[in-house]
């Protein structure tokens, strides 16, 4: 990869106005885009503004010298600062460690060798763009990890994280949370009938419209395994949870699939909801367990349906209003009667 300098901006700091001019039009000749700042202030400044790929830093300027200059910059980028050129007088082992410390990358001394300098300042950008591209490579790499490859939506591992972070932010904020589990009913038959291949392409479609039929951006559907999906609503009621499972039954069901051995001849979903309002003492998986528990009473009750529980604890039941009960499908607690 060769630096185009047409495209590069440097940042050059320095007080004293002859050495800057100098600096600016040898740079500009090679076709770099030039930032002159004439004190330490204003380089901090201009580098928020331009975001350089390099800065070129004296190190003796007033009130704020080179190396303020670039701690600060340090602290305020933390650790994404663009290479730091420094130019200085300063020779003496004390001043040189110094530079290096605080996160100056390499430095030129005067009087300027200029074709030291051009050497530098085209290894530092080329190197500087190179652990850009490296940095953004391995961020895609990190989200393709979290992706079901079958599918599309988001894998298990992606399900653990984001439940884990999602409890925590409910802890925190008391904000509700409810999960989704939802399992594509007789699906057995399906692969035994249509074969594997048909069922993968079927499992797909079930991923794709679970997606459309979920609206917040925090939600976020996830294939937990087989053909069994869990959706998990951040700060979301039992109300709005059941609201939302009883679009995935029937956004399901309106997409007439075909599925010849199910008793009504096309794909339908189960769904088992769960709400919770975490806190310290219940674990992710109490909400799991509890969704799982009412996927098996929508099964039982004839599956394309879903079925809801809290997850709560008896102090909370026993403090329900009379009727609770029955405003939901299922209002049932766990916890083993006080
Ligand atoms: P139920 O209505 O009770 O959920 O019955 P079911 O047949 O859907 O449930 P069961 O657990 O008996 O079968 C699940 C089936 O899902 C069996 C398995 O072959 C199929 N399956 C799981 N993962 C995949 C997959 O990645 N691709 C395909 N094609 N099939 C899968
Ligand atoms: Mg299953
Ligand atoms: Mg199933």
């Amino acid at each position: 990869m060769s630096v185009n300098p047409d495209s590069a901006v440097i940042l050059v700091a320095d007080d004293d106005p002859f050495i800057r001019h100098m600096l600016t039009s040898y740079l500009e000749r090679e076709g770099y885009q030039v930032i002159e700042a004439p004190h330490g202030e204003a380089a901090l400044d201009l580098y928020f503004y331009h975001l350089p790929d390099l800065v070129l830093l004296d190190a003796l300027m007033p009130v704020v010298d080179g190396f303020e200059v670039c701690r600060r910059l340090q602290a305020l980028t933390q650790g994404n600062l663009a290479p730091v050129l420094m130019i200085t007088g300063l020779e003496d082992e004390k001043s040189v460690d110094q530079a290096f410390e605080i996160g100056v990358v390499d430095y030129v001394t005067k009087p300027i060798n200029w074709a030291v300098l051009r050497q530098r300042v085209r290894r530092l950008i080329l190197q500087h763009r190179l652990e850009i591209q490296l940095r953004e490579a391995n961020h895609r790499l990190q989200k393709l990890t979290m992706i079901d490859s079958l599918t599309q939506v988001a894998n298990r591992r992606r399900f653990d994280e984001y439940l884990l972070q999602e409890w925590g932010r409910g802890v925190r904020e008391s904000l509700p949370l409810s999960l989704v589990i939802c399992d594509i009913d007789n699906f057995k038959n399906y692969n035994d009938h249509y074969g594997h291949q048909a069922g993968d392409r079927c499992l797909q479609e079930v991923a794709k419209t679970l997606n459309q039929c979920i609206s917040r951006p925090a939600d976020l559907v996830t294939r937990y395994g087989g053909e069994e999906f869990a959706v998990i609503l951040p700060n979301t009621t039992m109300e709005g949870a059941t609201t939302v499972s009883q679009r995935l039954v029937q956004g399901i069901q309106q997409r007439e699939l075909p599925h010849d051995t199910a008793p009504q001849a096309i794909v339908t979903v189960s769904c088992g909801v769960a709400n919770v309002l975490p806190m310290a003492d219940y674990l992710p998986s109490d909400l799991v367990f509890t969704a799982d528990q009412a996927l098996y009473q929508a099964k039982a009750q004839g599956r394309n349906q879903y079925q809801a529980i809290y997850v709560m604890p008896p102090a909370a039941k026993q403090s329900m209003p009379p009727g609770a009960a029955s405003a939901m499908p299922i209002l049932r607690s766990l916890w083993p009667e006080a």
